[in-house]
């Protein structure tokens, strides 16, 4: 029956019974807390569920029971990531607040924390009250710690706040006492597997099977060890230049990003230290490909360094390949 109930709360969580029925208690004993801390791997549904928590606490048109009905306008804004009572303080939030570049994003900042207690301190603008979700809560800066402590101090009146992080032990003491704290646990390897099953309808299963077996149960690791499999089977030497030039710029995309490329690069120079030794490529490109590696480990741009990259080895192949 508990169950039963959670579910229909938290109809988008899978797989982590033990939080939502913690959430799914508190709301039916109408004592929703000030701050929860959601800690536990990456990947696990932390943010599905503080949407969903977000949504349960602003909905307009809840059962009985207070079960969000997922079809009024404010649980519409919460899934469209639009709700104005909803504050999602993340490095996007950040990069917009101080007009920055997303990856030079590295902690949350003074400026962003205190922007949060700003828009917080606000009259709610639809709902009755206004969420804040923090993540990553443990990359929040030394100076940033101890404004958001303050805020947990004394919470404005009418706001939930929702700290996530995947090292809880990286944040201050007297932050984490201030906070209800809720575990998530790794996805079973079913749940891990429908998810992204789901997601990548069109990949052979034994492909999406692999991927699940090797994510530890975190659907961010499948989904990112599916996307390297698409990045390595690209055929960058051969499809038309037009096709080059996308998926070079794909690498901006800050999902698969940095490390993306470095896998990429890894891959690449294995395959030409084994080309050189049998005398099918130039040192050149070798040498030419660990230099691009070393620039994007040094934060240069990633689509283009790529591309530089690339485009002078596929010339070089036609001079040589005649
Ligand atoms: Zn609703």
């Amino acid at each position: 029956m508990a169950n039963e109930i959670a579910e229909r709360f938290f109809p988008e969580v899978l797989g982590q019974d033990n939080a939502v029925q913690t959430l799914t208690a508190a709301l039916t004993a109408g004592r929703a807390p000030h701050a929860y801390l959601f800690t536990g791997p990456a990947g696990v549904g932390k943010k599905t569920t503080a949407r969903a928590w977000a949504k349960a606490l602003l909905c307009v048109s809840p059962t009985s029971v207070g079960i969000p009905c997922a079809a009024c306008s404010a649980c519409k804004k919460v899934n469209a990531h639009s709700h104005p009572d909803l504050l999602w303080v993340d490095f996007e939030f950040q990069a917009a607040l101080l007009k920055e570049p997303l990856d030079k994003q590295k902690s949350l900042k003074i400026a962003t924390v205190r922007e949060m207690e700003r828009l917080l301190r606000l009259k709610p603008l639809e709902g009755r009250v206004k969420v804040a979700v923090l993540t990553p809560a443990d990359l929040v800066g030394d100076d940033a710690s101890h404004a958001l402590l303050k805020i947990l101090e004394e919470p404005p009146p009418g706001t939930h706040i929702v700290l996530i992080s995947d090292e809880a032990g990286a944040l201050l003491a007297t932050i984490r006492s201030r906070c209800q704290r809720v575990r998530f646990r790794p996805l079973a390897l079913e749940v891990v597997s429908d998810i992204v099953a789901r997601e990548h309808g069109n990949r052979p299963a034994a492909e999406v099977d692999r991927a699940a077996r090797a994510a530890d149960g975190s659907v961010e690791r499948a989904r990112a060890l599916l996307e390297e499999n698409t990045v390595l089977a690209f055929d960058w030497a051969t499809c038309p230049l037009s096709e080059l030039l996308t998926w070079c710029e794909g690498f901006q995309n800050p999902r698969v990003g940095r490390t993306g490329a470095e896998r990429f690069l890894e891959a690449l120079l294995a395959q030409f230290q084994l080309d050189v030794r049998a005398g099918d490529r130039s040192a050149d490109d070798l040498d030419r490909a660990l230099l691009a590696l070393t620039r994007i480990r040094q934060n240069a741009n990633v689509g283009l360094t790529l591309q530089h990259l690339l485009l002078h080895i596929r010339r070089n192949a036609r001079k040589h390949g005649g």
